[in-house]
């Protein structure tokens, strides 16, 4: 008997060249994290991004969020806003700092950082002689926040916007690719996004200047010397030439990545707008996602576990939109303004599996399993 196998929520789709140019690597004995495929994949990206950023390529997002925390003199005991529907990712690396995060909800146009609220809390805290030294907005599941309301805000009082582009690359925000809309970027190339080199990260910056900083605090903070002299705080966090040579080949395939995933998104959308049970988040005009992830959202968290318990049955991954950072026990003390959107979001809405490698067979399984179970 055929035993079906396990469909995933996004894993890893390889092109053609990948192996190609990890087997160059080897062949030269680049095996370090530097060297020719570093230096072609960051170029390849700024390209991507349309040439008018500078790019570093570091071993996570992750990574790539704490060294613009770095750069931006972030510091023990400074606060920084950040979205609060999003993965802990983006939060994580203000502790490694010793600040500390307050949240900010979303609206529900995009179901990011909400401007209104994001105002009201500087406000808060400026009055209150905390004036935050960063804001950190991210594009959830490849839909762009509303950069031009968040700039503006960002740039009335004067405070750097962080950009967390990791779920985001391929998207648009009237023809300005994401990753290039606000003062610092950041890219991820986990084994789950839309492109990846099992694990890594990018920071884009304004200038030649700041990557050459970045890539110092990143390689060790190594001075200028015949010894190992440092005068600052150093990391480990530059991408290995081997994992760089994985990036060349899937910049190749990018657009095919995001054309598969946003047409997993129409099959998905022209099969199930027909439930009234089922909605989608659309694109306001001049926003283009990747559709990075397809999310639904349903009317009760009732029919949403059932609809995810009937796939789990059936081996097939979904999972619930992000638990919003200021419902999360390490947060659970953190400031946070907040209008329930992030909440209800959680409550409601699920990630429907979103590979740019799912077979059309993979498509009407699930589409078989949900509608089964809508029709229950
Ligand atoms: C994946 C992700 C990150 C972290 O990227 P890694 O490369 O996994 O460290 C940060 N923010 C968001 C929104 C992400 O989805």
């Amino acid at each position: 008997m055929l035993t079906k196998t396990k469909i995933y929520l996004s894993s890893p789709h390889m092109g053609t060249s990948e192996r190609k140019f990890v087997a160059d690597a080897f062949d030269t004995n680049w095996i370090a994290p530097l060297g020719p495929h570093v230096d072609g994949f960051e170029n390849d990206i700024k390209k991507y991004l349309g040439n008018s950023k500078e790019v570093a390529v570091l071993s996570s997002g992750t990574a790539s969020i704490h060294m613009a925390l770095q750069l931006l003199g972030v510091t023990v005991g400074d606060e920084v806003l950040c979205q609060s529907f999003t993965f802990s990712a983006s939060a994580n690396p203000i502790l490694y700092q010793g600040a500390t995060p307050v949240f900010i909800d979303s609206e529900s146009d995009t179901w990011n950082m909400c401007p209104e609220l994001l105002e009201i809390a500087i406000r808060d805290r400026i009055k209150k002689h905390k004036k935050p030294k960063a804001i950190i907005a991210v594009h959830l599941y490849g839909m762009p926040y509303k950069a031009n309301e968040i700039n503006a805000i960002a740039k009335k009082y004067d405070i750097p916007v962080i950009e967390d582009s990791a779920e985001a690359l391929g998207s648009s925000y009237f023809d300005k690719k994401c990753g290039i809309l606000s003062d610092i970027g950041i890219i991820s190339f986990n084994g789950n996004k839309i492109i990846t080199t099992s694990g890594g990260g990018a920071l884009v910056v304004n200038t030649e200047e700041l990557k050459q900083k970045a890539v110092f605090y990143s390689t060790q903070s190594r001075d200028n010397a015949p010894h190992y002299e440092h005068s600052s705080i150093g990391f480990n966090y530059r991408m290995s030439n081997v994992l760089a040579g994985i990036g060349r080949g899937q910049m190749e395939v990018i657009d095919d990545r995001v054309h598969a995933r946003k047409q997993n998104f129409e099959f998905y959308k022209k099969h199930l707008s027909q439930f009234e049970e089922i909605t989608f988040l659309e694109e306001p005009d001049n926003f283009f996602s990747n559709r990075w992830i397809t999310c639904i959202e349903t009317p009760s968290y009732e029919l949403r576990e059932k609809i995810r318990l009937e796939f789990l049955k059936d081996d097939i991954e979904s999972r619930p939109l992000w638990k919003p950072m200021h419902v999360q026990p390490l947060f659970k003390d953190s400031l946070h303004f907040t209008n329930g959107t992030s909440e209800d979001l959680f409550q409601r809405g699920l990630c429907l599996p979103s590979g740019s490698n799912l077979s059309q067979d993979d498509l009407l399984r699930i589409l078989t399993n949900i509608t089964k179970t809508l029709k229950l």
